[in-house]
This record gives C-alpha cells, structure tokens and sequence, in this order.
C-alpha cells in the first residue's frame, strides 16, 4: 500500500431502520465526510454483515486501499469482516479502523472521524 494513499470511507447503517443511527442525519454526515475530510471517497453501505456486503468487500478489498468503516461496535466489525480481509490479502489490524458511530449526532460522529483520520496521520 503506498504511503499518501488516502483511505476510503464507509459508513454502514444496519439496514437505515436501527435506532442507533437515528440521531444523525445519515447524509448530512456522509457528504460531510466525503467533501470535508481526507478520505478518497466515503459511502453508505445498507448491511455490510449480511452476505452481499461479504460479496461487497470481496471486491472492493481487491483496491488493497486502507479503509475506514463507521458502523458498529469494532469487535463485532472485526468478527464479522476478518474472513474478507484476510481473503484479500489484507490484515484487518493494520489495513482497517473500525469506529462506533451509533448514538451520536453528526458533530460526535464527525469528530470521532476526524479522529481516526489523525490517528492515521492525515491532516484534518
Ligand atoms: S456491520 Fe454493524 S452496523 Fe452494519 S449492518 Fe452489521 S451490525 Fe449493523
């Protein structure tokens, strides 16, 4: 992977129905990401765990970019995703950050984001 590589983004929003995201406006906070932040491109990803979401990332991991995901709960993220970077080629520790973006409103979950982002040393 190269160095100034920026990640992709994903946000996935357990099928738009939960009530954890229900805080949020779900496309305030995407175009915000995707417009605002040093991401390559964010999205929003239905169900992610389900089975075409592991069809998904089987194809879109093929990218090799790191990524990350707002979802949520990052153990549970990494249980459920582990198989598919480990398929690419991918090492989930390293190649992934997995955020708990659940019960927060657009500036927490954007600040969590940004977080992250520096974390990867990314200027945000
Ligand atoms: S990955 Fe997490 S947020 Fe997405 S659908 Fe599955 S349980 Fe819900």
């Amino acid at each position: 992977m190269e160095e100034k590589q920026l990640p992709g983004f994903i946000m996935c929003v357990c099928t738009g129905k939960c009530p954890g995201f229900q805080a949020m406006d779900i496309w305030d906070f995407i175009n915000q990401v995707r417009v605002e932040l040093p991401v390559e491109y964010g999205f929003i990803h239905p169900q992610l765990c389900e089975e075409d979401g592991d069809r998904f990332l089987a194809d879109f991991l093929k990218s090799h970019r790191k990524v990350v995901i707002g979802a949520c709960a990052p153990n549970m993220q990494k249980k459920m995703f582990k198989d598919a970077f480990k398929e690419a080629g991918l090492d989930i520790e390293k190649d992934a950050v997995m955020l708990d973006i659940r019960d927060m409103t657009n500036e927490k979950a954007i600040s969590v984001v940004e977080e992250a982002l520096e974390k990867l040393g990314l200027e945000v």
